[in-house]
């Protein structure tokens, strides 16, 4: 027997310093850290002592020979992991260790997703911090609340993990619109920016404006709830869809719309959208990728997550199978890589498979490129280019159009393209790369390359909108780094104003903002409710619910 890390993976390395043997990896300290799409513990090394599984904030460690079917795959993709190249030869030295005395530093933290949740953590590992978290949502966790699928509920349950009660939460408050930077920095040492990546990529092709046509960020955001967007309508009354992107959120989208209702209803989907999909026509998802299988952006896991579900057809392209198994082929020996034939073996199993006639079908496409999204007054097809895999100078496969198109007829298009952060005032910002320039998490002028005192970033505002969850660990270990080391070289300025008088400040530019003790009344509510109906939780969709459940003000 040993352990196995599933799917459910979101990289926060809890497991990691627990593992008395050093058999979980890459590691935060390891270069392949920033980029993995999930750990893996070494078969060969584990001593099977579980400490890893009681350290694991969302359940994603299992025995191997009590492996849920859907999980069995991962016994192979952990072990595939160390049978490649991947596995780092030398491991980084460890960060600092040690509890410093912070005496009385007060950092203000924009942000409460992941990466302001895990630099609140970094500093709290210190003694006699002061955090202000500012939020502009009515309730904490960023993403993990509004982007993380409803089907992934474990992976939701790291919200436990954050919850903020060593901090003074400040939700409601924008900074930037009810607050500046420079009135943050009166009450505080320092302001470290972990806002995210909010803004959808564009699609920019014609006929994206037509009705029929959105952007992933608008129904991810719908499906879960997010007040701004709870009221959008979607028109599901289509038997095809289109899903443009090959990444992760890309297959979250797909599977949420061929996903039986009835399952949805025991997660804390928002129960518009549930009343939506459960009128829905759609039968198709139809997925576009750009390039190839093994260029998909999509993790392997999450591939997995899709391809292995018994109440989901999978239809793949067969030109990219066979491009795929000869592409492998030719490179078997040192440059084979495990997981891309894992990928490969997933999407063959899935292609064989009986399709079943009470099932929705998701269909994989690639080397397509979308050129026109037709319809007059309403979407009602997608025209795309065909593409072919051609190896470029430098020796990297490259999609190169060729002539022949091809319309898909479909109703409803969702555009995956990724997303970009957003300018806050008084900040620098770079609009090519939609980040805050920095290094390693200092906020820099982007022409002098100077210090912006007192400002620091993490997260997908820092490094833009890769990595999972637990990316954003290491990556706000290394922002706090850089804040305390500037902090005891005395080279942030002392705040003027007390944050006693914080809360009355704020109530003047926001009357309805909602603390720690707000977030707990509308947590439990939501809570009650879920436990009512069988499910985590019933989400409170408008904001005035939100204030009112918080006791601000009746409902
Ligand atoms: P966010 O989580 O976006 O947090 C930023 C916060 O800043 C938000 O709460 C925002 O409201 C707030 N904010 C922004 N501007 C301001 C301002 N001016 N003033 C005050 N507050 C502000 N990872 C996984 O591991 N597993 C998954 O299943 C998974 N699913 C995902 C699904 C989707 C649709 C997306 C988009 C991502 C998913 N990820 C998943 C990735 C994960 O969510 C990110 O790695 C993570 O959320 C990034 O953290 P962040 O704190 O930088 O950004």
């Amino acid at each position: 027997m040993t352990y196995v890390i599933t799917g459910r993976c979101c990289a926060d390395a809890s497991c990691v310093p627990v593992c008395p043997v050093d058999c979980i990896h890459p590691t935060p300290g390891e270069p392949q850290f920033a980029t993995t799409e999930q750990l893996y513990i070494d078969p060969q090394a584990c001593i099977e002592c579980s400490a890893c599984v009681e350290a694991c904030p969302v359940d994603a460690i299992g025995a191997d020979d009590q492996l849920p079917s859907e999980s069995q795959r991962f016994r192979e993709i952990n072990e595939a992991y160390y049978a490649t190249e991947l596995r780092p030869q030398t491991a980084l030295p460890p960060r600092r260790t040690g509890r410093l005395d912070l005496g009385g530093l007060k950092v203000a933290i924009v942000g409460s997703g992941p990466a302001g949740a895990y630099a609140a953590k970094a500093i709290l590992e210190h003694r006699h911090a002061e955090i202000d978290v500012y939020e502009r949502n009515f309730v904490p966790h960023g993403l993990i609340r509004y982007g993380v699928a409803p089907d992934h509920q474990d992976t939701k349950k790291i919200a436990d993990a954050f919850s903020f009660h060593d901090t003074r939460l400040h939700l409601g408050i924008e900074v930037g619109k009810h607050v500046t930077h420079d009135e943050l920095l009166s009450f505080h040492h320092a302001v470290i920016y972990a806002t995210g990546a909010a803004t959808a990529r564009r699609l920019n092709i014609p006929g994206t404006e037509l009705p029929g046509s959105h952007s992933a960020r608008d129904f991810v955001a719908w499906y879960n709830g997010e007040p701004a967007y709870a009221g959008l309508e979607f028109d599901l009354r289509t038997q095809r869809a289109v899903v443009i992107g090959n990444g992760n959120v890309a297959l979250d989208i797909a599977r949420i719309l061929a996903t039986n209702p009835d399952e949805l209803a025991r997660t804390d989907i928002a129960d518009s959208a549930l009343t939506a999909l459960r009128a829905s026509e759609i039968e198709e998802v139809v997925v576009l990728g750009r390039r190839e299988l093994d260029q998909a952006a999509y993790s392997t896991s999450a591939f997995l997550g899709v391809a292995s579900r018994a109440d989901i057809d999978v239809v793949m392209d067969p030109d990219a199978l066979a491009r795929l198994e000869r592409t492998n082929r030719s490179c078997v020996g040192a440059e084979a890589n495990a997981l891309s034939s894992v990928r490969l073996d997933i999407a063959r199993k899935a292609a064989e498979r009986q399709p079943c006639a009470t099932n929705r079908r998701i269909t994989f496409r690639y080397l397509v490129t979308p050129q026109e999204i037709l319809g007059d007054d309403h979407v009602i097809g997608v025209r795309v280019v065909r593409s072919e895999p051609i190896t470029n100078a430098e020796g990297k496969i490259r999609a190169r159009p060729t002539e022949v198109h091809e319309t898909i007829a479909t109703g409803l298009v969702l555009a995956s393209l990724g997303s970009s952060g957003s300018a806050i005032p008084g900040l620098p910002f770079n609009e090519k790369t939609g980040l805050i320039p920095n290094v390693a998490g200092r906020v820099i002028d982007p022409v002098t390359h100077a210090k912006v005192a007192g400002a620091y970033v993490s997260g997908w505002i820092k490094r833009g909108a890769t990595g999972v969850i637990g990316t954003n660990r290491a990556c706000a270990a290394e922002t706090v780094d850089q804040l305390l080391a500037d902090y005891r070289a005395g080279q942030l300025s002392e705040p003027q104003r007390d944050t006693s008088a914080l809360n009355g400040f704020l109530r003047t530019r926001q009357p309805d903002h909602i603390s720690n003790a707000g977030w707990s009344r509308i947590d439990s509510a939501e809570r009650v409710a879920g436990a009512q109906q069988g499910r985590p939780r019933v989400k409170f969709t408008a904001v005035a619910d939100l204030i009112g459940a918080a006791g601000k003000r009746s409902i």
